[in-house]
């Protein structure tokens, strides 16, 4: 299979690559890398079946490919709500390109969207029947709602052009290659534990969190794609949910730092419950996750911990 990856450069998209490169697929990595880093694609840049596009799916672009993998977005509320009328046009324009791509060369499309689209959620957990609780005016409505238009452009493209889609909402996902600085809070509390620094708690650190590791995640988006079956949307991430103090007291004893926790106050619409219904998936991937969450956050760590040294 041709199969575009957009995002490809970034966090989850480089492991989707790397994947998708060892099941024998001609991979073309597209990225304009706001947020994507070339040293995550360096190993693959000599692999004869891997091609780089630096280019912003805010443009139009034509590739002949048989799969695409729709990840170009920011995923970090830092860094998506640095430039909010960007983030909507790299989800309104960058999916209605990329749909229309597909539509043309006739190419499936599996669209990376969000536990974000049930906003700060009422019922708990969360399953995908669920239509959300979405701020559409706050500083989290450019992500949020710009994939809620990216799903309906999907499903739209599929009811009037019956292009082939795929939608899958993830919930946080962590691992290696998350950038250190990007304010998601595994990366956060991992950094600073391992340089001495405070831990900064937003609020009282009673909200919760489902985290996913990488691998489990690639997994479940890759059989999402091969599957006939279903086009989603399927939620993917961990069902165990942590609060977030909970969280980074799990990362003061695996990293043994003596950082102090510190409070700081709670982002606006800052969700305070979040879980992953992962009944569908389950039934129609036969995925769950397999990482723990402190397997996980010790692979994380050491990959961290590797790169502070190194910088
Ligand atoms: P990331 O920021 O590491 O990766 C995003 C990639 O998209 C980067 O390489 C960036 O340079 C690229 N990009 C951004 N805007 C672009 C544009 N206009 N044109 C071309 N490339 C562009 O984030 P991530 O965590 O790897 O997330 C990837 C996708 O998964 C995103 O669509 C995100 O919304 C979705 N997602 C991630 C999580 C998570 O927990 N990591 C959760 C839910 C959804
Ligand atoms: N958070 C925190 N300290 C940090 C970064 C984040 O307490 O240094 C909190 C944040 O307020 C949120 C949770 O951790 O409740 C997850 O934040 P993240 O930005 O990783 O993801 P999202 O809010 O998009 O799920």
């Amino acid at each position: 299979m041709r199969t575009l990856v957009t995002g490809g450069a970034g966090f989850i998209g480089s492991h989707l690559c790397e994947r998708l490169l060892a099941d024998g697929n001609e991979v073309i990595c597209l990225d304009n890398f706001y947020t994507g880093r070339r040293t995550h694609i360096r190993h693959l840049l000599d692999h004869r079946d891997f091609e780089v596009v630096r280019h912003d799916v805010i443009q139009p672009i034509l590739l002949e490919v048989d799969r695409v993998f729709h990840f170009a977005c920011p995923a970090s509320p830092v860094h998506y709500q640095y430039n909010p009328v960007k983030t909507v046009k790299t989800n309104v324009m960058g999916t209605i390109n990329m749909l229309g791509l597909a539509k043309r060369v006739k190419a499936r499309l599996l669209h990376a969207s969000t536990s974000e689209v049930y906003g700060d959620p009422q019922v708990h957990p969360q399953h995908e029947e669920y239509w959300g609780h979405v701020n559409p005016i706050g500083p989290r409505s450019c992500y949020d709602e710009g994939k809620r238009v990216a799903e309906t452009l999907c499903f739209d493209y599929h009811r009037q052009n019956g292009v082939d889609i795929r939608v899958i909402r993830i919930f946080n996902t962590y691992g290696p290659r998350m950038i250190a600085d990007d304010g998601r809070v595994v990366s956060n509390f991992v950094v600073r534990a391992l340089q001495g620094e405070p831990l900064e708690v937003y609020g009282d650190g009673s909200q919760t969190r489902a985290f996913c590791y990488i691998d489990d995640l690639v997994e479940g988006a890759t059989r999402m794609m091969a599957q006939d079956d279903a086009i989603g949307p399927v939620n993917l991430g961990n069902p165990v949910e942590f609060t977030i103090r909970q969280l980074a007291e799990l990362v003061l004893e695996l990293t043994g730092s003596s950082s102090p926790l510190v409070s700081r106050p709670l982002p606006p619409d800052d969700p305070v419950r979040r879980r992953p219904d992962i009944t569908k998936a389950r039934q129609l991937l036969d995925w769950e996750p397999t990482v723990q969450l402190e397997q996980g956050l010790e692979r994380t760590i050491a990959y961290f911990d590797e790169l502070l040294r190194t910088a």
